[in-house]
């Protein structure tokens, strides 16, 4: 039996001198303001544990690791219609490039860098519910705490210097591969970034992954287990951008990143990890955070592999 809270103490003490040597993302104004030295990591167990190191229960904002709810929220809403729209392929590029999106006619490479996540945000806003309070109420569920917010100040800032998520959009539309007008999507798609969570929060809320879509406590099915596999693969192959390769030698279980600093990873039928320190490396994923990783999956013996 593994002792996880002598593994993050340790984690924690190894990792604290790195947090200082990447650069927090100061693209969106106020992600800037984020002190580089907050350093937080939770493990949630099937079983039920958790443990915690650092500033596990602080919320941050956790930016594209939501592009795992939308993606879980849309495959329950239009299921394997989606890949119409979007493929499953990693796409080797920077999260937020354009390149890519010209050349393949408007069908991004897969629905975990921006203009996929796009994609998953215009089926969501045409389903005729409230999607901001959808999600909310989702992410609320899935994690066990009411106290999972939104940032508006983060929304504002990153819509004020959106450019190139408004150039993708703009060109989704262009081809056809949106519904709805560039800036309702923009807007649900800056709401869902802006969402703040704490790593206890992050662990919890992606347990269902690890548990074969079933919600452990509540044992509600929120996906099919065929589903929860696919989500997982994606992760793996697309979660962390173009780092993903790297990624996956290094730390080896499936892990969506944001640029907020918050990674989190799931072991199937195990536990889920979640990690927070804001300087991120020169991919856009959190420097100490996956070094932490690597250090958990090598001290515990635990990965996918
Ligand atoms: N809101 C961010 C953006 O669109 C999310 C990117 C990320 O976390 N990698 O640029």
């Amino acid at each position: 039996m593994v002792n996880f809270q002598a593994v993050l103490d340790n984690i924690a003490d190894e990792v604290r001198p790195l947090t200082t040597q990447g650069k927090v993302a100061d693209y969106i104004p106020m992600l800037a303001r984020v002190p580089a030295d907050k350093f937080g990591m939770a493990v949630a167990t099937l079983d039920g544990g958790i443990y915690r190191v650092g500033d596990a229960e602080e919320h941050f904002s956790i930016q594209s690791i939501s592009k795992v709810y939308t993606l879980t929220l849309a495959l329950k809403a239009i299921g394997d219609a989606l890949w119409e729209r979007v493929g499953r392929e990693p796409s080797g590029s920077a999260f937020n490039s354009l390149v890519q999106l010209e050349s393949e006619r408007g069908i991004p490479r897969n629905p975990l860098i921006n203009a996929g996540a796009h994609v998953v945000a215009d089926v969501l806003i045409g389903q005729g519910l409230d999607a901001r309070a959808q999600l909310l109420d989702f992410v609320r569920r899935r994690s066990d705490d009411p106290s999972v917010g939104d940032d508006p100040e983060v929304a504002h800032s990153e819509s004020l210097t959106g450019f190139r998520n408004r150039a993708l959009a703009n060109f989704l539309k262009s081809f056809g591969n949106l519904d709805h007008e560039v800036e309702a999507v923009l807007d649900f798609y800056f709401y869902q970034c802006s969402l703040t969570m704490s790593c206890a929060d992050l662990a919890r809320g992606f347990l269902f992954l690890a548990n074969r879509g079933i919600c452990p406590w509540t044992g509600e099915p929120v996906l099919t287990p065929s589903q929860a596999k696919r989500i997982g693969a994606l992760m793996l192959t697309c979660g962390t951008y173009d780092a993903a390769g790297d990624f996956a030698y290094a730390v080896g279980i499936p892990a969506k990143s944001g640029v907020g600093g918050g990674i989190v990873g799931i072991i199937p039928n195990q536990l889920a990890v979640a990690v927070w320190s804001p300087a991120l490396n020169a991919k856009g994923n959190s420097l100490a955070g996956t070094a932490a990783l690597e250090l958990f999956t090598t001290q515990t013996g635990m990965s996918v592999f």
